[in-house]
């Protein structure tokens, strides 16, 4: 269990320096529902960009999509969640909290120790109502899960494409989970985002795929900087399977809370397609050219939520250390995942240097995620900028305006170079894009 870093840590780092805030809060909050801040916007932004470049953008077998979030009812019905989209609820008969039965080891209830209820199945979908009318025939859903677009629109993906299978749809998008119990900051939360593929595939490659999507995923986190050895594969027992899924990882993560999914990874056979062929009367099979077959393509889906990704990336790049007697907290984010790459700091909110750092973060706005802060002092100006994760600070000073140089901080190693404006874009560009920070290279001339 990863103890580096207390969830109470987590969630005040996110407040203050504005990753994540209660929703609603000047009325009181809504339960489980968060808001994004500044910091929180960019760095969700950038882990779906991540997501997208591996998933879709870098490979010719995946075609991206945005679906509706209100689907037709039936939708629901084919794919199985009317029926059992559930978890298993027991009430507390003294204070009437409920709870996930798979959360209670008694028939206590945790909170009050009251006697809890016979466990009743609770269904996860919300519910509302489509057009002006109140009736039964306007109820819709909200959509747990991207997935069911995508299988619905199988055709239109290899239509529209023009691409043999194997070729995946991917889908970034809100989806919506009744929860019994939300809870651990934004791990689990009655809204969120899913990132999901959906892989389709001759059936008897599906083993072969299935295993190369494990492996994928599982790399990507680590690529984007998460400790390996904060990450597990745990391979779901016969019993958690889901009835159609012939085989499914979990790609966990060692939060404050213990071991818990961070990713799903499922090979839920040809369910999906024929279930959809049955209900809607549409032929969903596949002609495959080269080996002159029909068939029902498997779908191998690697499921992620953006948010348990950010918490967790949150988490692995969470550190305390003493620099020079103070404690500094700093995230060691992946560069391309830190919400703001360049900060922008005149030693001093003096008249002669405004004008020049200005003009600088001017240059830098276009081809950055900046930032510009001139209030206090400079020490708690990069106190501020490690916080939220920021590589680099670019300090301007007085000498700056003789010899038109300025001097970059590198967040992790605290060294600083300095370099000819003329030259800043361009070094900023390649650091970030991960050369080393080379004190001894070029126009280093101190080290702090
Ligand atoms: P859990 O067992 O935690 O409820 P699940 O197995 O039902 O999750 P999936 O349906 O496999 O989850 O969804 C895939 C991913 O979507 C999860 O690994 C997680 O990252 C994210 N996710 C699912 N439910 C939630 C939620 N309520 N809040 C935030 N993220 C979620």
């Amino acid at each position: 269990m990863s103890s580096k870093v207390s969830m109470e840590k987590i969630v005040s780092l996110c407040k203050r320096r504005g990753f994540v805030f209660p929703s609603s809060e000047i009325y009181g909050g809504l339960a489980s529902c968060w808001d994004y801040g500044p910091m929180g916007v960019e760095l969700k932004r950038n882990i779906k960009d991540a997501w997208w470049r591996t998933v879709v953008q870098e490979r010719e077998d995946v075609v991206g999509l945005e679906t509706s979030i209100m689907m037709h009812p039936k939708v629901w019905e084919a794919s199985g969640h009317v029926a059992s989209f559930t978890d298993p609820l027991v009430e507390c008969k003294s204070c009437h909290l409920r709870w996930r039965a798979t959360e209670v080891d008694s028939n206590k209830c945790p909170k009050c120790g009251g006697e809890l209820t016979e466990p009743r199945m609770f269904n996860l979908m919300f519910k509302t109502l489509m057009g002006p009318v109140e009736d039964e025939a306007g109820t819709i859903y909200l959509r747990p899960e991207t997935a069911q677009g995508m299988f619905v629109n199988f055709e239109n993906a290899v239509t529209i494409s023009r691409k043999k299978l194997p070729l995946g749809s991917a889908q970034i998008g809100k989806s919506f989970r009744n929860e019994i119990t939300p809870g651990n900051f934004i791990f689990r939360t009655r809204e969120f985002e899913h990132m999901e593929l959906e892989y389709f595939v001759k059936p008897d490659t599906a083993k072969y795929w299935f295993d190369y999507w494990v492996r994928e995923r599982f790399n990507w986190y680590v690529t984007l900087g998460i400790d390996k050895e904060n990450l597990r594969l745990r391979q779901h027992g016969k019993e958690e399977l889901a009835h159609y899924a012939e085989d499914c990882y979990d790609i966990e993560y060692s939060f404050p809370m213990g071991w818990s999914e961070l990713e799903g990874i499922a090979n839920r056979g040809d369910y999906d397609l024929t279930q959809h062929a049955e209900c809607s009367g549409r032929d969903l099979s596949y002609y495959d050219n080269e080996s002159g077959q029909r068939y029902i393509p498997y779908i191998i889906e690697p499921s992620a939520g953006v948010e348990r990704s950010f918490l967790a990336f949150l988490i692995d790049a969470y550190q305390e250390e003493t620099v020079e007697g103070e404690t500094r907290v700093v995230l060691r984010l992946c560069p391309s995942l830190a919400p703001i790459k360049v900060a922008v700091l005149p030693l001093s909110r003096n008249e002669k240097l405004t004008p020049l750092a200005r003009e600088i973060h001017k240059q830098l706005r276009p081809n950055f995620m900046t930032w510009y802060d001139d209030s206090q002092s400079i020490g708690r100006r990069y106190r501020r900028q490690d916080e939220v994760g920021t590589p680099f600070c670019v300090t301007i000073d007085f000498q700056s305006l003789e010899d038109r140089q300025v001097t970059i901080r590198d967040r992790d190693s605290l060294a600083q170079i300095r370099v000819p404006i003329g030259e800043l874009e361009k070094t900023l560009r390649t650091k970030l894009s991960g050369e080393p920070f080379d004190v001894s290279s070029l126009w280093a001339t101190r080290q702090k």
